[in-house]
């Protein structure tokens, strides 16, 4: 879809309104500030793609809102050529934001449709460069890239998998939303200081999706 007048007008705005809040990197901001949201949803929410809401994307998921990505991409504190593992791939938006930060990115999905669609998405877009895309369980994570500088959990888990805290390197950070279904989360932001000891802040409550088992 065309990056018109309008929607980068738009964009912009939302933009601004986000870095008023003071409470996001300006890094994060000035990526999402070139990455056209609406390309990422369904042609008929056109002009709503730039409000600061969630949206729904195919198989019953959702792309998070934009003030939710700023503030969990802030929490992760991604540093460039950094292994990022972001399990949740949905319309592979984030992803996109952890590639223009310059991570090497690993993303999960376990719906065929939207692990499809994402890659073809960011194909389209040339944001594919660096991003790794897999059709799985995340709840294993990708061992076989381990271990991750940072582990970004986008849908929302009733306990932290243990193959994430493991493919986790020492020194890392893990960022991801827990508590029970169908209720708020807590997002946490786990910091592994030895391989057998994590540090736990909790940042605030959320709303995701809910981090469910097996391939879709
Ligand atoms: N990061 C996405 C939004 C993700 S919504 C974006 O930028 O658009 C949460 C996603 O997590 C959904 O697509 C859902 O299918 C996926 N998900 C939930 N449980 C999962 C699991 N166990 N493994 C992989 N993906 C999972």
């Amino acid at each position: 879809m065309e990056d018109g007048f309008r929607h980068r007008g738009q964009r912009k705005r939302l933009i601004t309104g986000l870095r008023a809040a003071g409470e996001f990197d300006d890094r994060v901001l000035d990526v999402m500030a070139n990455i056209p949201r609406h390309s990422f949803l369904d042609s008929s929410f056109g002009d709503w793609a730039y409000r600061d809401e969630p949206f729904p994307i195919d198989c019953e998921q959702t792309i998070s809102q934009p003030s939710t990505v700023a503030w969990q991409t802030t929490a992760l504190q991604l540093l460039p050529r950094q292994r990022v593992l972001e399990i949740g791939t949905g319309s592979g938006y984030q992803a996109a934001v952890l590639s223009l930060l310059g991570g090497r990115v690993f993303t999960v999905e376990r719906h065929k449709p939207l692990f499809r669609k994402a890659k073809l998405t960011l194909k389209k877009l040339r944001l594919d460069r660096g991003i790794r895309f897999f059709l799985r369980d995340g709840n294993r994570g990708v061992p076989e890239m381990a271990p991750y500088a940072r582990i970004l959990v986008t849908a929302g888990a009733t306990e932290i998998p243990q193959p994430l805290l493991d493919q986790l390197a020492v020194g890392g950070i893990m960022v991801i939303p827990v508590g029970p279904e169908e209720a708020d989360q807590r997002l946490l932001r786990i910091t592994k200081r030895a391989s057998d000891s994590y540090e736990e802040e909790e940042l605030g409550l959320c709303r995701f999706v809910p981090f469910r088992s097996g391939l879709a």
